[in-house]
């Protein structure tokens, strides 16, 4: 397959090319590096460096203003990532800013108020919550898109000041099993590659990551990789598989299967890489007895595919100088997705593909600050990877901040879909949303209306009115992206500024001076928050935090992020200017300093279709929109592109039911049901499957998802579910 594949890849790269590079009116990338005007409407008073502040990507950009308003953005052309292109979102990031819909000013059960008042209230229906329910019943829910300075200041005020165990982000619905796979193999979190990886691999294996449309600025980095083999793994036919040399269409769930099949091939080819293995990998025998059963012809059968394409790729990766996986929400949004990530490391770890150029398994994040909340957060571990059940890392952060070692726990509290659960339990009272609109974007909606509508207090914070801010007891106004100074980390660990260009509207305030406000109203600041004004010394304090953990920042200052545009970490005395790659002495943190290789049995996703539900859904998203559109729904121009949602139907499957595109049907689930959604009949899905994107409010497929979860990272269940479709 490769061989024959191989003949058409410089056509099809050549197009891909024209579309990328040329085809600014198709993609919306730019090249130029001129920041002077771009045309007579978008004439600007001055430029400032920043970073975009929706995907993981992290693309350096300048934010034009005009008059105090932000008018626009271009890619910043001597940024390392983006190397001064942007993808539609970043061009027309601007737009949002000062659209309709901002929130200007605090709300209390629908009355305005002044900040003092609505924090005030906050803190008593708190305190009220803790009183009549215990100590566990408050809960927090904030998300990637703040800030690692407002990560810090959130887990430090949730822990120290508010005494709240329960404090989980969003980003437990995108990253948690990258992260709870990492840490399984590694001993700790972290992306071990860089950017600069997808172009070097000889063989690149892309798993459920549709860059195309998710990361669209890392296409250009795969299509710059001329000499290598590209492999996309997918259910579907996208963007991304169609610039691979090879798409394997894996049936849905079945990557585990098909990841046991290529390492028992690797293993019976004997190209393990048996060095590497005997000096930094534990449990190589258990896999090797394990994998035997997944023979080509068993694989083939349980993913869809031929067992020639499992022997194929398998020989074409291990067989690579330079073999590298890269990964996103195919991979993670699964019960399995913990599992999935381990099996990924253990097939990098036996071809020895990891800690050189060109190779790793590497997650590759969702928002643009996933990384600073898996780094600083209080989700899944204590800031700097601390873990919770190691009496040493308790001991040396509560010396860092000079408190109690007894005011740590010993213990993670709830993941998001635990407080939803604790909600619907009774034991979670009162809940502090910031940034996130759990409406759209949480599984089973109907289910986690009625969580937010039982509870005796919600307060959401957030820079825009969304359906979350709706139902909200208490409303607080927050700047957005271009109104507040701070830090991002990107997928490839990379620390670049983020700016404020204009001041935030009415009396919206960033994030960081909110948590200042509320520990100033609870009397805790100064132990929480001390000699603290702005976000830099927040920074400051995660610096010393940080030294000697894995996500070192020691020696990273704002300074040194903007003389080298991003700093990669760990960034110490002995690594100044950061690190490209991690693990390239072959050791890894667990204990005994090696990779633990893990074996896996592939499970079948829990909502199967039958008779009555026969179609397997899966979701995800296009290039035009983030999220549940809370900002790109406030671009007319993305609107413009792609106003409504649309479910993807495979030809067979339309002349089944009588429909053609443009039709318009109701999607229905055991959960919910969805009206009004327009066809699109297309060979992009295979007959049995449909695709329907995630972004809106209006068709809201978590209305149909599943609310089926990952039993350790606690990520949803979001690719697979059975529906029906019906006449609208
Ligand atoms: Fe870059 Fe992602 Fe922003 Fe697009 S959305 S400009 S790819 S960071």
């Amino acid at each position: 397959m490769l061989d024959r594949i191989a003949s058409k890849v410089p056509l099809v790269r050549s197009i891909a090319r024209l579309g990328f590079d040329h085809g600014g009116d198709r993609y919306g990338y730019v090249d130029d590096a001129d920041f002077g005007v771009i045309n007579r409407e978008q004439r600007v008073d001055r430029w400032v460096r920043t970073t975009c502040g929706y995907c993981s990507v992290g693309c350096g950009m300048v934010i034009g203003v005009r008059d105090d308003r932000i008018v626009a953005t271009k890619g910043d052309p001597d940024h390392p990532v983006n190397r001064g292109r942007l993808c539609p979102k970043g061009l027309a990031e601007h737009l949002p800013v000062h659209a309709d819909g901002r929130l200007t000013a605090p709300s209390v059960d629908g009355s305005a108020a002044d900040w003092d008042s609505a924090i005030h209230a906050m803190l008593d229906r708190f305190r009220t919550a803790l009183d009549r329910h215990g100590p566990d019943a408050v809960a927090i829910i904030g998300t990637g898109q703040l800030l690692t300075e407002e990560f810090y200041a959130l887990g430090k005020l949730a822990r120290l000041g508010l005494g709240v165990r329960h404090s989980d982000g969003n980003t437990t619905l995108c990253m948690a099993s990258a992260v709870s796979g990492y840490k399984a193999t590694f001993g700790s979190d972290g992306p071990p590659s860089s950017y600069t990886d997808l172009e070097l691999a000889d063989c690149l294996l892309l798993i459920g990551a549709n860059v195309a449309d998710n990361h669209p600025l890392l296409t250009p980095r795969v299509l710059n990789n001329e000499h290598g083999v590209v492999v996309a793994v997918d259910p579907r036919v996208t963007k991304t598989t169609m610039l691979a040399d090879l798409h394997v269409p894996l049936l849905p769930r079945s990557d585990v299967s098909f990841l046991n099949g290529l390492i028992r091939q690797v293993i019976v080819d004997e190209l393990v890489d048996a060095a590497f293995v005997d000096e930094s990998t534990a449990g190589f025998d258990a896999v090797r007895e394990h994998v035997m059963a997944f023979t080509p012809d068993l694989v083939a059968d349980q993913c869809g595919i031929s067992a020639d394409d499992v022997i194929r790729v398998a020989r074409a990766f291990a067989t690579a100088e330079r073999g590298m996986v890269a990964w996103t929400m195919g991979v993670n949004h699964s019960e399995q997705g913990t599992d999935t990530v381990a099996t990924i490391n253990t097939l990098c770890a036996i071809t020895g593909n990891i800690g050189r150029p060109g190779t790793g398994p590497m997650s590759i994040t969702g928002q643009c600050n996933a990384m600073g909340t898996r780094e600083t957060g209080f989700t899944a571990s204590m800031p700097g990877y601390r873990r919770y059940d190691d009496a040493a890392h308790r001991a040396e952060l509560a010396e860092l901040w000079n408190v109690e070692v007894g005011r740590l726990p010993a213990e993670r509290g709830r993941a998001y879909p635990d407080i939803v659960d604790g909600v619907l339990d009774g034991t979670i009272r009162a809940l502090w949303v910031i940034g996130t609109n759990p409406l759209v974007s949480f599984p089973n909606r109907e289910r986690t209306e009625q969580a937010l509508r039982d509870l005796d207090v919600l307060v959401v914070q957030d820079s825009f009115s969304t359906p979350t801010t709706a139902i909200a007891d208490i409303v607080l106004p927050a700047a957005t992206w271009g109104e507040k100074d701070g830090t991002y980390t990107n997928s490839e660990r990379r620390v670049s500024r983020a700016r404020a260009a204009v001041p935030p509207p009415g009396v919206a305030e960033p994030d960081f001076d909110v948590f200042l406000r509320v520990a100033d109203a609870a009397g805790v600041r100064d132990e929480v928050f001390p000699g603290w004004k702005v976000p830099e010394d927040a920074y400051e304090e995660w610096r010393r935090v940080s030294a000697g953990r894995p996500c070192d920042h020691s020696a990273i200052s704002y300074e040194l992020i903007d003389e080298l545009g991003g700093v990669q970490w760990p960034c110490t005395e002995a690594a100044p200017t950061g690190s490209e790659r991690l693990y390239t002495d072959g050791r890894f943190h667990h204990d005994d300093g090696r990779a633990h290789l893990s074996t896996v049995d592939p499970e079948p996703f829990g909502d199967q279709p039958d008779d009555e539900f026969p179609l397997v859904l899966n979701t995800g998203r296009t290039v035009e929109h983030w999220h549940t559109r809370t900002k790109t729904g406030r671009a007319a121009v993305l609107e413009a592109l792609v106003p409504e949602a649309w479910v993807s139907v495979n030809p067979a499957d339309a002349s089944t039911l009588g429909v053609g595109s443009g039709d318009r049907v109701r999607l229905v689930s055991r959960r919910g049901s969805v009206d009004d959604v327009v066809v699109r009949v297309t060979e992009t899905v295979r007959a049995g499957e449909v695709f329907v994107p995630m972004h809106f409010d209006e068709a809201c497929v978590n209305r149909l998802t599943v609310d089926a979860f990952d039993p350790v990272s606690r990520e949803p269940n979001y690719k697979q579910c059975a529906i029906r479709i019906e006449p609208s």
